[in-house]
């Protein structure tokens, strides 16, 4: 053959090539390219994040609840100190300080002083929990309005919170640990909502949960998934599963822009 053939035929074969390539690249649907991509990495905060003091309040016991019955083989005291613990870390790896409200999965401390804890030098709180009513995923819950303070014969009885400025934080905290959460999760878990305080049955009460209805700075309740869910129930108990839970949460601390 000659070297004019040859080149010919290079050329030939290329061009084939190319335009089957290209045909096959029009054919796709773009939600099978956009379906295909990798859930985002979560970001790294920016420097002016660094040094903020993020309270992290792993859920139970306290009196109201010790949360320590077991539920498809865990309970619900031992995931929240379990994602806390991972959240704590992967938070502290991306520069902020972390307050944690307890010490131990046992250590029981009551709602309001997890208030407490986290009003010293926090910026904002993040208060972990797990569902245990029908259903399955996650949902939020934050201050939407104002609350009254009423817990057996407590000597703070009366008092009224939070303050406008926390309701008016709090749902931009919600909003972008939600998205986060939505994106890391997929697959896994769905969520349910971002909800105000007085959904949930103490709330409906006090017109808002007793740690929103006391705190001094932004707050969210997340409840990670339906611990009664069998399926829920098997992602949570991994370290998989706790470390994606931990990174979608930290993901959306860092997301959070105070309005
Ligand atoms: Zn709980």
């Amino acid at each position: 053959m000659t070297y004019r053939v040859i080149l010919f035929l290079a050329a030939l074969t290329w061009c084939f090539q190319h335009r089957a390539n290209a045909a096959a690249i029009e054919q796709l649907p773009e939600e099978t390219v956009t379906a295909s991509l990798p859930a985002p990495v979560p970001a790294i905060p920016s420097r002016d994040n660094a040094r903020t003091q993020v309270c992290v309040d792993p859920g139970h016991p306290n009196t109201f609840n010790p949360a320590t019955d077991m539920v498809n083989g865990t309970n619900e005291a031992r995931v929240n100190w379990q994602v806390g613990v991972r959240l704590e870390r992967v938070l502290k790896s991306m520069g902020y300080d972390v307050r944690m409200t307890r010490n131990a999965e046992l250590n029981y401390v009551e709602n309001k002083d997890r208030a407490y804890i986290c009003n010293d030098g926090s910026a904002l709180a993040v208060h972990l929990h797990c569902e245990s009513t029908p259903g399955t995923g996650f949902a939020l819950y934050y201050p939407d309005r104002q609350g009254v303070y009423d817990y057996k014969d407590d000597a703070e009885n009366g008092f009224k919170g939070p303050e406008a400025g926390v309701i008016m934080a709090s749902l931009p905290l919600a909003e972008p640990v939600a998205a986060w959460m939505r994106r890391a999760l997929a697959g896994s878990l769905v969520q349910q909502g971002i909800y105000g305080d007085s959904r949930t049955a103490v709330g409906s009460r006090q017109g808002a949960l007793t740690y929103s209805i006391l705190s001094k700075i932004p707050t969210v309740t997340i409840e990670m998934v339906v611990l009664t869910n069998k399926k829920d129930a098997a992602f949570i108990k991994t370290e998989a599963g706790q470390e994606k839970m931990a990174a979608a949460i930290a993901a959306g601390i860092a997301a959070y822009k105070a309005p």
